[in-house]
């Protein structure tokens, strides 16, 4: 019985030590590192290593853009870092608050979080809501994880930090408090959530598809060379905003005549994805979602206009 005991303890132990994310920052561009995640779903097999995350090493210091989805996915990005350089982290820049792009925070305890107010204060509401979630869906990898809210309030528009200037845009589209990171050195763009490429989109928390397309026009005036989508390769042309924009229309136009005649939510998610989506990972996946998240929205815009 000793010896069983033993065995399954060693098997935990073996199990839980592979628990690493084997995190590969690449060089995009001067100073300019990213760690690109994969564009599948949250799972145990990757630990929910699905988002895009960078870093600038900048004269004074570093900069992270987003910390990643687990306290032992901050502290695997922090140990990457340290590889690339010796010099200090100055500060951390969320660029929303879901669990992939904020949840690796506690690794960065030391340095300021910055993020958008309205950024802090869904963090704040939906946290543990989103915490449970991801324990269920990418369970041990997120032993010890706990929300950390940011602790500084970032403002759009240019900023300077470590003698790196950033440009900051303002966005709403995805969760209502987004925020773009524009390089000025280099031009690479670190779009958050606002771009997903070859990745379908989520929406759990967007104001409206009719923001978010607004948005893409903003982002896309930025003089930007390279593009960081939030989940997706990266690109050098404008391929991700032609994707969201096809993507966001067709999602829109499906729910819109949906509502027009009146069709039920379980006949939308069935409904025909068309080819040119076919390089999109988890499209079905996320209809399913979107048609929850959304269609009663539809419907009763729907219903208001008959009303009138
Ligand atoms: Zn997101």
């Amino acid at each position: 019985m000793r010896w069983l005991l033993m065995v399954a303890w060693l098997a935990c132990s073996l199990a839980y030590a592979q628990l690493d994310y084997k995190l590969q920052p690449r060089s995009i561009a001067e100073g300019v590192w990213l760690v690109e995640g994969s564009t599948d779903n949250f799972s145990v097999a990757n630990g929910g290593a699905i988002v895009n995350v960078g870093f600038i090493v900048a004269e004074q210091g570093v900069i992270v853009i987003d910390s990643g989805t687990s306290k032992r996915y901050g502290e695997a990005l922090r140990a990457a870092i340290g590889k690339v350089t010796d010099k200090p982290i100055l500060k951390v820049i969320l660029t929303h608050h879901h669990p992939d792009h904020a949840f690796g925070n506690q690794a960065f305890s030391d340095v300021p979080i910055a993020a958008l107010k309205e950024t802090t204060r869904l963090l704040a509401e939906q946290g543990e809501g989103m915490a449970e979630n991801m324990y269920r869906l990418v369970g041990d990898w997120m032993r010890g994880t706990e929300v950390l809210l940011p602790t500084e309030t970032i403002e759009p528009g240019a900023v300077e930090i470590g003698g790196r200037s950033l440009q900051l845009l303002a966005l709403r589209g995805h969760t209502g408090a987004d925020l773009a990171i524009l390089d000025t050195k280099t031009g690479v763009l670190f779009a958050g959530d606002i771009l997903f490429y070859q990745r379908a989109l989520t929406t759990p928390n967007t104001p409206g598809l009719d923001v978010w397309l607004a948005d893409l026009d903003q982002l896309q005036a930025l003089p930007w060379k390279q593009i960081v989508p939030g989940h997706g390769p990266l690109t050098t042309n404008d391929a991700p905003f032609a994707q969201m924009r096809d993507y966001l229309g067709w999602l829109d136009g499906l729910l819109r005549n949906g509502a027009e005649q009146g069709a039920e939510m379980n006949e939308l998610i069935r409904a025909t994805i068309p080819e040119r989506f076919a390089g999109v990972s988890l499209t079905r996946y996320e209809l399913i979602r979107s048609v929850s998240h959304l269609y009663p929205r539809y419907e009763s815009a729907r219903m208001e206009r008959v009303d009138q």
